[in-house]
């Protein structure tokens, strides 16, 4: 039998949140396509997440390491041990699962770039470059941070997570005995005229052997710390334990948009992933996340097609699952940490990080999520607030003065704590 010249869902990019839209959509007996410009599409970035925070025990389990206890070390070298197990995505593992589920489902692939995206009462148009058009009921825009096929009427300087890693072969230990850093803020490596400088961490994890990933990482910045500086300052770190780097296998250069504005919705072409402005504004995450989600947006897309809505409606159905009223005044408090952050010096921000990993694990776990509701979210805030040192209040009360954060607040207080 033929399949029809038209999907109901058109997905494009291939990366996590593509791909799990994609599965999870054909599941419920959608046809979908995926667009992407190779198969199996590149996924060239290194991704850990929190073991806990996989939807599955399948997708669980598509990892290259484990670590049971991450490390978090603070600026004055006293440490944290985590209770939480932290994986190392495997990456390969983790595009055959969803690619495999994609199968179940029939979706159809087709290699290349969309140019851009027209509407019509039934549908939508997809042009890709020196190729055929192709037709859906619903597009969606997968196509990762800085994704062109979104209308957004906001403006705003994104703040950036900016990183330099490296996979390593290593003479000597650069975790002094640990399996993995989530964070370390120790500062011992840095000249003194250093100590007010802007902070920036190593994320690092033990790979087996001599082999080790160390990325050098400013949480957020606006505007950005180059890369350049990191690479400098994580040879520093190095050098100042005597660690010799052999081989480097790879090299990883992140800019991670952390709170981009939200495309308007609802538009006819829905947003998925980091494109959508999934990605935890407190950590850059995203792809766990993307994966949680699409079942539940993929439902609401089913639903709606199923009651034979408009293709306006589907739309709309869509962007009401992945930007709900609740997670978008979870994402605004989100956004006021990160604004907060920004304004931390070194010893600050040690401070700040020193009394959040000594929450309850529930706590600081659900602060990570994003799916929180807004009012649990509000109040680890206030517990945080109420632990936090005195330096650390004067600024985050400084903080919420400043023109940014009003913003913010104003968006909040009659919805979030008043509901
Ligand atoms: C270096 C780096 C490391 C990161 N590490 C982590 C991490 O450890 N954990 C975590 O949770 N998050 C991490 N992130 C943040 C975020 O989760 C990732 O960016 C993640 O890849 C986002 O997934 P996505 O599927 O939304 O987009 P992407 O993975 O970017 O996938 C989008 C795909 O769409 C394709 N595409 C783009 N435009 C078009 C077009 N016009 N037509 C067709 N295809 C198109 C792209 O080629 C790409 O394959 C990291 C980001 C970076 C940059």
């Amino acid at each position: 039998m033929s399949r029809p010249s038209r999907f109901d869902i058109l997905v494009i990019g291939g990366g996590p949140a593509g791909l799990s839209l994609a599965a999870e959509t054909a599941d419920r007996g959608l046809d979908v396509g995926v667009l992407a410009p190779s198969h199996p599409p590149e996924w060239p970035n290194n991704y850990g997440a929190w073991r806990d925070t996989f939807p599955d025990d399948e997708l669980a389990a598509c990892t290259s390491h484990t670590w049971p206890h991450p490390v978090v070390v603070f600026e004055d070298d006293t440490r944290r041990t985590l209770d939480r197990t932290y994986v190392r995505i495997d990456n390969e593992a983790l595009r055959e699962a969803l690619i495999e589920r994609c199968h179940g489902g029939d979706v159809r692939w087709m290699t290349g770039w969309a140019e851009d995206v027209r509407h019509t009462p039934e549908g939508s148009k997809v042009s890709r470059r020196d190729d055929e058009t192709l037709k859906a009921r619903l597009v969606v825009d997968a196509t990762g941070p800085g994704g062109g096929l979104l209308e957004s009427t906001a403006s705003r300087e994104p703040a950036l997570q900016t990183a330099h890693g490296i996979v390593a072969r290593c003479e000597g230990d650069p975790l002094a005995g640990d399996a993995m850093h989530f964070m370390n803020y120790s500062r011992a490596h840095l000249p003194e005229t250093a100590s007010d400088d802007v902070p920036s961490f190593l994320y690092g994890m033990h790979l087996g052997g001599e082999w080790y990933f160390l990325e050098e990482t400013r949480l957020a910045d606006r505007p950005p710390l180059p890369a350049e500086r990191l690479e400098t300052r994580l040879e520093h770190r190095l050098q100042s334990k005597s660690i010799e780097i052999h081989d480097v296998l790879e090299t990883e250069h992140v800019s991670i948009p952390m709170d981009p504005p939200l495309p308007d919705r609802p538009q006819r072409t829905l947003g998925f992933g980091a494109t959508s402005g999934m990605v935890h504004p407190a950590s850059g995450f995203s792809v766990t996340r993307s994966l949680r989600r699409a079942s539940d947006v993929a439902g609401a897309l089913a639903d709606s097609m199923a009651r034979g809505a408009s293709a306006r409606q589907v739309a709309r159905d869509g962007w009401e699952a992945v930007w709900p009223r609740e997670l978008c005044r979870t994402r605004q408090l989100h956004l006021f940490g990160l604004e907060m952050m920004l304004e931390l010096d070194a010893s600050t921000l040690s401070s700040f990080f020193q009394a959040f990993f000594e929450l309850p694990e529930s706590d600081w776990s659900t602060y990570l999520s994003a799916d929180a509701s807004p009012a649990e979210t509000a109040r680890i805030m206030l517990t945080l607030f109420g632990r936090a040192p005195f330096s650390l209040k004067r600024t985050i009360t400084s903080t919420s003065f400043s023109p940014s954060a009003q913003h913010l607040i104003d968006g909040l207080l009659p919805s979030t704590l008043l509901d």
